[in-house]
């Protein structure tokens, strides 16, 4: 099955409207099933920035959405909800085609999730304190305090290509749900749901609320970090652009927050269910094929049962279904761009040549059809250790790299040392054991006995180089938010002003 998917060109959205880029240039988007140019998307500059960013302003220090009330807000995400949901087929087709993603997984797993970050914040913001009176106090005199959490104001929402709905959802729904206006800059890449999303939802908000400008990452990316309108920045991507982010947003002291790189770890303990633990860790690598940050990309096993999974790992990985992302029977689609494709072979290339073998997989692969697109074959790497580059650096691809370990406390070590700390895992029929365990790993999510299980109310974010800030639900909501004390005084007898003698002599 071949995807289907017509030529468009997508203009800017700004202020409510489709808006033609100043230059009146475009981008083409490419389809990695196949490789065809399936659209148009504007190459937007620094003007488009300025502009996008005013709008946001003006409708954030004009208008009324950052003044409306929680109860109010929650209608709205709970109308967005909706409109996910009732716009699920086309922005699942548009997600397919721009980012390789299996239809299976975005209808059945991404979709509903997106439309869950919206309800659950549409939840949450009814009941949340939004301001909290504190107890009077009679020191020195009485006195009301007052503590409001506020929206921050223009946030610049960058995310990266992996799962492009998904991670815009994890942006856009707390920035909304406390009452902030935002510019959204998508991947250069899978720019198209992207902007559908937005134009979708902008039918429930006012104008300025959502606004998008596409184009090159570092022109698009960089305007919005230095802009003196912007309030915060909430970025998504790999740790090296993280950091520059996190530099550019430093020169007017912006908040921040990074989702960044991964290299989950995965300790196989003797006692783990094997059969188990073969389909789970797999699934832990296979998803998105490999590209998922939080992805288990190393295995650490027990050097008892070490051959014996291994096996098992061969086997079900050559039972693999890769193929046209478009096909509902497909499991895993392309390398979302013809670069990653290659970068992932390079990695590949480099475990050979640092002494690790390639016990399955580690082409590229030729699909019917889609003889054109970026295919690479599931692959299991052995005899790694955890110095090789394999071991160490994000590879994002659907390779498996397995370290053997002969205590536990060697496990625990190996699977912290490494710059991130997205991602752990342990594997075991003893989940006491595993408990401990957990708690020694230096990652923001660790699974036991499964992977990817995330909960839209829980926290998901990183330790060490994988960044800081936490998403979904109050977690993420907090972190768009501002915090402000409001203080009356009910003393009217300026004498009865305790403090006020410090700087005026003739009431002491
Ligand atoms: P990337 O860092 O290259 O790009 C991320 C975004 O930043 C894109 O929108 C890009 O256009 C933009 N960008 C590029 N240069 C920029 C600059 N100089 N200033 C500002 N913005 C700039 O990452 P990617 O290749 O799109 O995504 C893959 C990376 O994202 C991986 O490292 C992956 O682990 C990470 N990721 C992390 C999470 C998480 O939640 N922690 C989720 C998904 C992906």
């Amino acid at each position: 099955m071949m995807s289907e998917y017509k030529l468009t060109r997508y203009p800017l959205f700004i202020n409510g409207a489709l808006t033609h880029p100043t230059h009146e240039q475009y981008i083409e988007v490419i389809n990695p099933a196949n490789g065809k140019v399936i659209a148009e998307v504007a190459n937007g500059c620094e003007v488009d920035v300025d502009k996008a960013v005013a709008a946001a302003r003006t409708c954030f220090d004009q208008g009324d959405w950052p003044n409306t009330t929680p109860d109010e807000r929650s209608k709205v995400l709970y109308k967005i909800a909706n409109l996910i949901i009732a716009n699920a087929h086309e922005l699942a087709a548009l997600e397919v085609a721009c980012s390789g993603g299996t239809i299976s997984r975005i209808k059945g797993l991404d979709i509903p999730a997106v439309a869950d970050l919206f309800m659950k914040l549409a939840e949450e913001i009814k009941t949340f304190q939004f301001v909290e009176n504190l107890p009077l106090t009679p020191l020195p005199e009485p006195l009301h305090s007052q503590v409001r959490k506020e929206p921050i104001g223009v946030c610049g929402l960058i995310t990266a290509w992996n799962f492009p709905l998904l991670l815009l959802a994890m942006k856009v729904a707390p920035a909304l749900a406390a009452g902030n206006t935002v510019v959204v800059k998508p991947a250069t890449t899978t720019p198209t749901s992207t902007l559908r999303f937005i134009e979708i939802i902008s039918t429930v908000l006012p104008d300025g609320v959502v606004n998008v400008v596409t184009g090159p990452g570092q022109r698009i990316g960089e305007a919005l970090c230095e802009h003196q309108d912007v309030d915060k920045i909430s970025f998504t991507g790999s740790t090296r652009v993280g950091i520059a982010v996190q530099q550019m947003a430093a020169k007017t002291l912006k908040r921040v927050t990074l989702e960044l790189g991964g290299k989950g770890a995965a300790i196989v303990m003797p006692d783990a269910d094997l059969e188990r633990t073969a389909y789970g860790a797999l699934f832990g690598v296979y998803l998105n094929s490999g590209q998922a940050c939080e992805s288990g990309t190393r295995l650490l096993v027990h050097e008892s049962i070490h051959d014996e999974l291994v096996d098992q790992l061969i086997a079900l990985s050559n039972d693999m279904v890769i193929g046209d992302p478009m096909d509902p029977g497909v499991a895993m689609g392309p390398m979302t761009t013809a670069a990653h494709c290659q970068s992932v072979l390079d990695y590949i290339e480099s475990a050979r040549e640092q002494g690790a073998t390639i016990a399955c997989g580690g082409e590229r692969v030729e699909v019917a059809g889609c003889e054109e697109g970026f295919y690479i074959q599931p692959t299991i790497i052995t005899n790694v250790t955890n110095n090789m580059k394999v071991a160490q650096e994000e590879i994002f691809g659907p390779v498996l790299s397995i370290i053997k370990f002969s205590t536990t406390e060697q496990a625990i070590e190996i699977a912290n040392d490494n710059i991130y700390g997205l991602s752990a895992g342990i594997w075991s029929e003893d989940v006491v054991q595993a408990q401990g365990i957990a708690q020694k790993l230096r990652a923001g999510s660790i699974w036991i006995n499964d992977w990817h299980m995330m909960r839209t109310d829980g926290a998901f974010g990183g330790y060490k180089q994988s960044g800081y800030g936490r998403e979904f639900g109050k977690y993420s909501l907090t972190s768009y938010l501002e915090t402000k004390t409001i203080t009356t005084s009910f003393e009217h007898d300026k004498e009865k002003k305790t403090f006020h003698k410090f700087v005026h002599k003739t009431l002491a």
